[in-house]
């Protein structure tokens, strides 16, 4: 694939670690081989998969002459803080709509990635009513910034649009690149599913390099069929933008959503362990709405024998880890 056409910043150092884990696998039972790839440690404020998707977004936006960024994300979104960050790197303005998806969840004075959006120098935060129509209030404020002489520019929520997505398809490249180099044939692929760029995105880039593996996505807020037809969709625009011809079948998108529970955000018992697990045999931090979910989706197919006796499974670690700070009375109690 060919990026090189299209505006990009340099955020990344290079290709972001894969690691085996080794006590993990141990942990649950040997019959896998479980492998990382660690985007956590992106660079940005606190890492995380957004990273690459603002290399494209934000370079889109100081291409059009932007001097100020507007985006939109739940109330301890990762995805504001990593926009945050990267904007006050490149000297924009950063405004936030958040949406408070669980009523009454919105504390200004809150811990984890709320506090950062504070120190990280966010020039306005709008709360929002959970199902508001985000690209509207998005739209409200562009249109308020631009009368007071500014030229704001909008990233949709989670940066998942084909220029974002753009960013997971040079992640799948990279990875294939790695695994080559180290030999290891990887039998299937997990990632978090969320505004779904991350799972398009990956799924482009294995399919557009001919990698041939298999790529899952866990959700953490959508039923499977809902899921499976946005990522579907995005995976056709990020496709078309970056002139991939092999062809995206529908059934290579594969969603899980058996482990969301009672909904975005809200804790549950397997990601509790799963966070837990993570941390005491491989020293590596998950958080509490994206990894530790999709991680707790995993744990529960390697117990019920999924995969094959042997198989090597790749997990996409997408960072997170801040949020972790706006839940400790829930690992605390679990
Ligand atoms: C946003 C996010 C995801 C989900 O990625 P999408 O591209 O939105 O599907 C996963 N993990 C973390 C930590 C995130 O912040």
């Amino acid at each position: 694939m060919n990026f090189t056409k299209f505006p990009r910043r340099n955020y990344l150092q290079g290709p972001t670690p894969i690691e085996f884990l080794p006590s993990l696998s141990k942990a649950l039972g040997g019959a896998v081989n479980l492998y990382i790839k660690r985007d956590d440690l992106l660079p940005g404020s606190g890492g995380g998969n957004k990273t690459r998707k603002l290399e494209f977004c934000i370079a889109d936006a100081l291409d059009q002459g932007a001097d100020a960024i507007i985006t939109c994300g739940a109330v301890q979104s990762n995805h504001a803080r990593l926009t945050a960050a990267w904007s006050a790197k490149e000297g924009l303005d950063c405004h936030l709509i958040l949406e408070e998806r669980v009523k009454g969840s919105y504390k200004a004075e809150a811990s984890g990635n709320n506090f950062l959006f504070e120190l990280l120098d966010v020039k306005s935060i709008g709360v929002v009513p959970g199902g508001s129509d985000m690209m509207a209030e998005m739209g409200k404020k562009a249109d308020a910034l631009a009368k007071a002489g500014k030229k704001p520019y909008i990233i949709p929520g989670g940066a998942s649009n084909p220029i974002g997505a753009t960013g997971y398809a040079v992640c799948a490249e990279e990875t294939m690149a790695q695994l080559n180099a180290m030999r290891l044939a990887i039998d299937h692929i997990f990632v978090p599913s969320g505004s779904a760029g991350t799972h398009a995105g990956m799924v482009v880039g294995m399919i557009g390099v001919n990698g041939g593996i298999p790529i899952s996505g866990v959700n953490v807020s959508r039923p499977k069929d809902v899921q499976e037809e946005i990522v579907y969709k995005l995976a056709l625009e990020t496709a078309a933008r970056l002139e991939v011809k092999n062809t995206i079948a529908r059934e290579d998108i594969v969603c899980f959503d058996q482990y969301v529970g009672p909904g975005y955000s809200l804790p549950t018992d397997s990601m509790v362990e799963a966070v837990k697990l993570f941390a005491k045999t491989e020293a590596i931090l998950l958080d509490p709405v994206y990894s530790g979910k999709a991680a707790a989706g995993l744990i529960d197919l390697i117990r019920k024998n999924h995969f094959p006796k042997g198989a090597n499974v790749l997990f996409l670690h997408t960072g997170g880890s801040p949020a972790l700070y706006a839940y400790m009375d829930t690992f605390r109690q679990g």
